[in-house]
């Protein structure tokens, strides 16, 4: 579907964008925090709770048979999505903290020893950083990090003079949430591979925006959160290759995950339950895939080629102003744009477009390295999804204009 000619009609499949913030209408540019949802989702979760709910996998009876069916489908849906080879290597989780989180902890505790080494980048969300710390402490791994230059792109000749004979894995996001980056992930993941060591892909900030296929990449484990493409939070994803899931231990245990207890002996059950205990968020999942089937109808090239325009429109509009500062000026770029006008802190800028309904996210977006990096505090960050227009980006530099006077 084209979207600039339909954005009328795309707008309205959105509740919340009609609505009046500080009596302005709402101009909503955080979506690389969280995206707002489409009624299509929003009526998933309405149908979830009057039709179906029934807890999965347990019961004989319709309503549980019924729930259970929405579910495994859901696991398709994101199966076919992602382009992985089978629906058992999707596992739901929380969101992406909690899908690398559960890789630190199960390959973790499966594959590494005190001084193995794991390679992240400099310009990782924290949640792909922090949890390797945590393994850090507990194992005694060392942290590698890949560097980025001044447009915000990774040194790939750095990297590969990173790996030793004790790298067990490489964790790299897809597309940086701060600098828009689009990172090579494959070139990045033939790298790792010819040294016989796998990858997990952050894809919190690339499966929304650009079309991504596990197989075609090659990637060992892939995550994404729902919450940042248009479905509900509280669900996510991790793919992982059935080799590398069947061989970890479990993340956490209880009912599901068990195929036989006793306190003699617990035997686990099979894939991808062995790493899904406790209740499955069984509505969120449905909902995440009535999101991934409202962006499949645009279509993710669609998408991925309006943004592109916003971005250059917004870049254009936002250079035009003579005092911005860029980070992140990669020609291979997602719709993030970093910024810090004139001398004005973020944080009062973000304030003072806020009073205009101008939502942009300030302060260091949970990447500090980054903000070491250049040397700030933080920036000043607008994000781009499927339903923005090229009118709201005027309103968006009107405001900044119209802040700049005040100052
Ligand atoms: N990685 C990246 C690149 C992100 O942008 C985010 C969210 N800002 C996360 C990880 C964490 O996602 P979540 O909070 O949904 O778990």
């Amino acid at each position: 579907m084209d979207i600039l000619t339909n954005i009328d009609v795309i707008r309205q499949d959105f509740p919340i964008l009609t609505q009046r913030v500080h009596n302005r209408p709402l101009v909503y540019l955080d979506n690389a925090a969280t995206t707002q949802k489409p009624w299509s989702v929003i009526q998933k979760i309405e149908e979830g709770y009057t039709k179906q709910n029934a807890n999965v996998h347990r019961g004989v009876h319709f309503l549980s048979q019924m729930a259970t069916e929405a579910h495994e489908a859901a696991r398709v849906t994101v199966q076919q999505f992602l382009g992985a080879a089978h629906a058992h290597e999707i596992i739901f989780t929380r969101g992406t903290t909690e899908s690398i989180n559960l890789v630190a902890a199960s390959f973790g505790e499966t594959f590494l020893k005190q001084g193995d080494e794991v390679i992240v980048s400099e310009m990782e969300h924290h949640s792909n950083i922090v949890p390797w710390q945590l393994l850090q402490q507990r194992k005694g791994i060392i942290i590698k990090v890949i560097p980025f230059n001044e447009a915000g792109e990774l040194d790939l000749q750095a990297y590969a003079s990173l790996f030793s004979d004790r790298t067990k894995l490489v964790a790299v996001n897809h597309v940086s949430n701060v600098l828009g980056t689009i990172n090579p992930v494959q070139q990045i993941i033939q790298i790792a591979h010819h040294n016989n060591v796998p990858v997990l892909i952050d894809g919190a900030q690339s499966v929304p925006h650009i079309a991504v296929n596990v197989q075609e990449l090659d990637a060992d484990f892939y995550v994404f959160s729902g919450h940042k493409i248009y479905g509900p939070t509280g669900i996510g994803v991790l793919y992982g290759k059935e080799k590398w899931l069947d061989a970890m231990v479990p993340y956490q245990g209880g009912g599901e995950m068990i195929a036989q207890v006793s306190f003699e002996k617990t035997t686990f059950n099979e894939l991808p339950y062995k790493f899904e205990a406790g209740t499955p968020d069984f509505i969120g999942s449905t909902a995440l895939a009535e999101a991934i089937r409202y962006v499949q109808n645009i279509g993710m090239d669609q998408i991925a080629a309006y943004e592109t325009y916003l971005l250059n429109y917004a870049t254009d509009k936002l250079q035009q102003l003579g005092d911005v500062r860029f980070f992140g000026t990669s020609s291979h770029k997602s719709a993030v744009i970093s910024m810090q006008v004139g001398n004005i802190h973020h944080y009062d800028m973000g304030t003072l477009l806020d009073k205009l309904g101008i939502a942009l996210r300030t302060g260091h977006h949970c990447a500090q390295p980054i903000m070491q990096h250049f040397g700030i505090e933080g920036t000043l960050r607008a994000s781009f999804a499927l339903y923005n227009t090229t009118q709201e980006i005027d309103a968006l530099v009107a405001g900044i204009q119209r802040v700049k006077q005040l100052f």
